[in-house]
Formats: structure tokens, sequence, C-alpha cells
């Protein structure tokens, strides 16, 4: 049988499986020659036009505070960067980024920040309260680790969705790239949110120093096993700032490699292409929206505090003033015959709501 039919049936039987085989995943990841690729990335389309359509959508992004208590070993805004200087926007501050956002006519807000011990849980509360009253908008939530009670606080004062990346499923990985951290909690977050009727976004960062195909392939299990709502897939980008900056940056194939078997396993859960697939050494945002990807994060941090949102090096506009991304992002769509969906993009799955958790 020639290779690309064996792809073909490998795809296929990947995609009609209840839990993919590890074997299977790890034969497609290794796959490198561009025709083949070719293969994989058609097929992934095909899945993301069936189950999420043509439409792309919108996530407007704020990036309040980059205050951390963490050290992960990646991250540009962790702890032990001395050099860094620290912000957290104000109430009001937040509320005129997220109005900007809806005048875009963008109805998802995320609130993005580090993991902040100092986090005033009614703070935050307060702030759902606020944007809710103001516009009809789905509010996505990306603060870290925190006790269920303040996950169930922020869920009944309106937040819809909640984003916790599980970066690897490697435990012991996990757990030498974020020291004091534990996986154990990690997944009782994940269980918690999802528990309290959240949304959940999960998601990986590919090509972290000590993370094999082995391991990548069980993470796209993990994302079928736990049915998410939403994956966020990106390249590692090394920070001079943090103790891995000597180590190798991901080919972008092997990123989108991992986003288009996502696509295929999981059918219907919402695949950005991330700002960190932007950042690499080229855009590659339309590649991942050519291969599973059907969202895009525009970025609405006022500009004086988006270049100290510094998670990772060359984040792409970091000059753009907040509002410019959505027409962009209608280029970008247009480029490649597709269309921005300005709806509020809920959850294709089809899951319970709960309310009053
Ligand atoms: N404090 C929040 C938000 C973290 S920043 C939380 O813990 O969930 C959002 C994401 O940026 C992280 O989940 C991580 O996957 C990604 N990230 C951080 N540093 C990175 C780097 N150097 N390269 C690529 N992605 C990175």
């Amino acid at each position: 049988m020639n290779r690309k039919t064996l792809i073909k049936e490998k795809l296929a039987k990947i995609y009609e499986a209840s839990i993919p085989d590890k074997e299977d995943l790890e034969f497609v990841l290794s796959i490198e020659k561009t025709d083949e690729l070719g293969v994989l990335f058609d097929f992934a389309n095909k899945v993301r036009q069936e189950f999420a359509g043509d439409g792309i959508l919108l996530r407007g992004v704020v990036e309040f505070s980059n205050y951390c208590n963490n050290t992960c070993l990646y991250c540009g805004i962790n702890k032990n960067n001395k050099t860094l200087n620290r912000y957290s926007m104000s109430f009001e501050e937040i509320i005129a980024s997220c109005e900007a956002v809806v005048s875009g006519g963008i109805k998802t807000i995320v609130l993005q920040s580090g993991e902040n011990t100092n986090l005033d849980p009614d703070w935050l509360r307060t702030l759902i309260i606020g944007i809710k009253s103001r516009s009809d908008v789905a509010i996505t939530l990306s603060v870290g680790e925190e006790k269920r009670e303040n996950y169930r606080l922020w869920k009944n004062a309106g937040a819809d969705r909640y984003l916790l990346k599980i970066e690897t499923t490697d435990r012991s990985l996990y757990e030498m790239l974020h020291p004091g951290m534990s996986f154990d909690n990690r997944i009782r977050c994940l269980d918690d949110l999802e528990s309290l009727g959240y949304q959940v976004g999960s998601g990986i960062i590919v090509g972290l120093k000590g993370q094999s195909i082995e391991s990548v392939a069980d993470d796209i299990i993990f994302f079928k096993k736990r049915n998410f709502d939403m994956i966020g897939i990106g390249p590692f980008i090394p920070h001079p700032a943090t103790p891995l900056v000597d180590s190798k940056r991901p080919e972008v194939n092997m990123v989108l490699k991992v986003l288009a078997l996502t696509r295929i396993v999981t059918k219907n859960a919402h695949l950005p292409a991330t700002t960190a697939l932007g950042s690499m050494d080229k855009d590659y945002r339309a590649d991942g929206l050519n291969c599973g990807a059907n969202v895009l994060m525009p970025n609405f941090t006022p500009l004086k505090y988006k270049k100290l949102y510094e998670i990772y090096p060359g984040k792409r506009c970091i000059n753009d003033l907040p509002g410019d991304c959505p027409r962009c992002m209608e280029g970008l769509a247009k480029s490649i015959f597709r269309y921005i969906d300005y709806s509020k993009g809920d959850s294709l799955k089809n899951k319970k709501v709960k309310t009053n958790v």
C-alpha cells in the first residue's frame, strides 16, 4: 500500500475511534514529508468544516495584570523575572478595554492575568458583574489555579468559560516545569471548573524541553477523554529571562500536526490559531486555520501594558493599538476564503447548562 493511502486509513481509524490508538497518533505525529502532511492537514480541515463551519470566532483578550507568584520555567512573567515592570489595570481601565472589545462587535471577553495570590476574589466578582451588566458578552477567565469556592463565586457572578491549560500531561515533566505546583491540583481545578458548569478550555505547549512524541500522543488522548469545550495549542517560544532561554524552538509543522490531530479527534472543540503560532519566525495562524483551527484571539490590552505581558518574546502586533486586530483578522479570514463570525461562539458540545452550583 502506498504511504498516502496508509496515512488516510490511519486518519480514518483515529477519527472513528472512541479513544484513539496511541501508536496511530505517534505514527501520524512522525510524518515529515510535505505531501504526506498535506493529507493530514486536508483531513483536519474537512473535519473542521463539517463540525465548526467556515466562520472564525473572535475572543477579545484583556491581559489585566502581569503579577505572578509562580515560577513556571518557560514563562516570561514568572516571579523570578526581576527585570519586568509589574502592572495591574484598574477596575475602570479594564471596563474601558472591555468596552473597546464590545465596540469592535466582539462578544467574548477573555480576562487573563498571572497567578496572583493577592487577587481579591470579590473584586473580580464585582468586575464580572460590572461587565455583564453593561453588555451581552461571554466572559472567559484565565487566572490560573484557584480554590473551588472562588471558581464558584465567579461562575455565579456570570463568568461563562475558563481557560486552564494542562501544558503537558506528562506528570514528571509537568512538575519539573512548574516548581511548587502539582499535577493533581491542576486536574482538580479542571474537575471543579467542569462540575461548576464552566465551558472549559485546556491545551498544551508544543516543543517543551523533555516532551516526547509519545507524551504528545498522551496529551491528545487526554483531550478526547476530557471532552474539553476549547483547546489551545501553541509552540514553546523561549524567553530570555527564564531558565529555558537556550531551549530549542519547535518546528512549526509539529505544532500544526498536533492541532490537526486534535481537530480530528475532538471534532467540535473550539481551537484557536494561537497568538503564539502567530509569533514564531513568521505568522502561521493562516496555516493553523487551514488545518483545524476556528478561533482567533485579538488583543485588547492597552498598549502600555501589552508590552509588559511578555509571556514569550516577539509577541505579535506589540505596537498595534487595541482595536486594530479585528480589521486585520477580517483580512486574514478573507485571504483563506473564510469569514469572521461575530457571534458569541458558545461551546459546540452538548452539555447540560448548570447554574448556581
Ligand atoms: N496564569 C494563567 C495564564 C497563563 S499565560 C494560567 O496559569 O493559566 C497563558 C499561557 O501562555 C499559558 O497557559 C502557557 O501555555 C502559555 N505560555 C507561557 N509561556 C510561554 C512560552 N514561553 N512559550 C509559549 N507559550 C507560553
